[in-house]
């Protein structure tokens, strides 16, 4: 495997502070060192070399003013990856955490889940680390209106088409929709996940954690069973836990378990309609906490997040399935054995990276249903995907057209990822099948684009 260690010794020294966009290069150079094995003519147009090299990085400057009058500064950025299969795609994140290292860990990730969806999509991610938690309502706007003006000039419906993640949803998208507007003087389908009102799609808010429950079932299917009856974790209390949620009641699974990043919440009754609907209440128009949930609902108690322990107690809450749907490396090698230890064979990725390296080698050690993150959340780009295709034909598509589509697009990706690990060797195997998959349909373009 000489080619892939020289490859990721030339990332890591070129990138030597940016943690988690090497775990993520790792990964995919780890899955794909067989087919550049058995294809010379991707080695020879250093295809892997250019991948990990983003097309663009625009890094900017964000000052506006808060309610106090007073000048705040924060940073942005849009990383434009890939752009082999189409328009740079991908989400803005608004979050403390945010930096150039963690945005190009998503951005690489994004082209190979864009890839997947079998819809022309580039890949690109973006954000600042603004923190929307505490802020009013007019400063954010100042802020999304203060970084559209730059972001403009970058993006376009045939160029860039970012989307919301963590910390960007349905209010912020509308600012930064206004904005663009305003400064390009033309209403084009420059965002996704707009308001169904002015261009958005029916479904692209709960496309994510639907797409992920989708992708369980399907796993679940190659052993001849459902999530019928099934306990699940959940992870996350926002937009991809909020609608997984919705998605397994729907299916006849429970889930009991939801967290923000100050604790969780565990309620063996199970988690059904009424209370998902107070609780989006509570995160969508209150912007509460997880906490409250374990004050309103008899039976259910609450744990604090614990920055000394070495491990997320959530995760050794015995149950069948995990859907983690809050953040990255939010489940470590602790926490996977607890989960195998608590029954879990089935995991199915809504948030991003959110299992390590070491916890992803238990679950496939074990040979449980492991879906990542880069095959199972793809739904929410798909139907983002399918958000372009209404504007650009002036249509909107009834719910049951979006979701017959959202579902059709995870039994691709499911069977792609089943196909490309069987013939390169480990079937089963779907991270080795995501990330071949998704490869191959890149590279394939890239070759025939030249070098550029
Ligand atoms: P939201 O902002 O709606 O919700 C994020 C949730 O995760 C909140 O409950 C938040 O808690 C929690 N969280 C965030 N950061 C941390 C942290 N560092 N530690 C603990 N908890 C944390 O985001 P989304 O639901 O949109 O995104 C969740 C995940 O899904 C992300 O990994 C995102 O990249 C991924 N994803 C999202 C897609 C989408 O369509 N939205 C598409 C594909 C993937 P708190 O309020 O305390 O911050």
């Amino acid at each position: 495997m000489q080619i892939t260690e020289s490859i990721l010794a030339q990332v890591e020294a070129r990138n030597p502070a940016e943690p988690e966009f090497l775990q993520a290069v790792r990964e995919v150079v780890d899955s794909v060192g067989l087919v550049l094995e058995r294809h010379p003519e991707y080695r020879a147009a250093r295809i892997m070399e250019r991948i990990v090299e983003p097309e663009r990085v625009v890094i900017f400057r964000v000052p506006w003013v808060d309610d106090q009058g007073t000048v705040q500064v924060n940073r942005g950025f849009r990383i434009e990856m890939n752009s082999a299969l189409g328009p740079y795609k991908g989400g803005l994140r608004f979050h403390p955490s945010v930096n150039l290292g963690i945005l190009k860990f998503l951005a690489f990730e994004q082209v190979f889940k864009n890839a997947l969806t079998t819809l022309p999509l580039g890949g690109g991610k973006g954000g600042s680390d603004f923190d929307p938690k505490g802020k009013s309502d007019a400063e954010v706007m100042r802020f999304c209106q203060s970084f559209m003006t730059e972001l403009a000039r970058h993006i376009g419906p045939h160029t860039d088409v970012p989307a919301g993640d963590i910390g960007v949803g349905g209010r912020e998208i509308g600012f930064l929709f206004g904005q663009y507007k305003r400064l390009a003087n033309e209403f084009t389908g420059v965002l996704t996940g707009k308001g169904f009102g002015w261009g958005g799609s029916l479904i692209r808010p709960e496309a994510t954690g639907y797409g992920a429950v989708y992708f369980a079932a399907e796993m679940l299917a190659t052993r001849d069973d459902s999530l019928e009856g099934k306990t699940c974790l959940v992870s996350g209390s926002g937009n991809v836990a909020q609608f997984t949620v919705e998605k397994l009641i729907d299916l006849g699974a429970t889930a009991v378990t939801l967290s923000d990043s100050s604790g969780f919440i565990h309620d063996p009754a199970g988690i059904d309609a009424e209370k998902l609907a107070w609780v989006m209440e509570l995160k969508n128009e209150r912007r509460g906490r997880i906490r409250e949930y374990a004050e309103h609902f008899p039976g259910v108690t609450y744990t604090a997040a614990d920055p000394g322990l070495d491990h997320n107690p959530l995760w050794a809450v015995p149950a069948a399935c995990a859907f983690p749907s809050a953040t990255q490396n939010e489940i470590n090698a602790s926490d996977a054995k607890n989960l195998l230890a608590g029954g879990c064979f089935v995991v199915s990725e809504g948030a991003n990276m959110p299992s390590v390296p070491d916890a992803v080698e238990l679950f496939i050690g074990a040979g449980i249903l492991y879906g990542p993150g880069k095959a199972a959340n793809a739904g929410g780009v798909a139907v983002s995907g399918l958000e372009m295709a209404q504007n650009a034909g002036m249509t909107q598509w009834t719910r049951e057209t979006v979701d017959h589509r959202l579902r059709d697009i995870m039994v691709e990706i499911h069977l792609a990822c089943v196909g490309a690990s069987e013939r390169f060797g480990t079937p089963g195997n779907y991270v080795n099948g995501a990330n071949i998959a998704g490869f191959l349909k890149v590279a394939d373009a890239m070759l025939d684009q030249g070098v550029v």
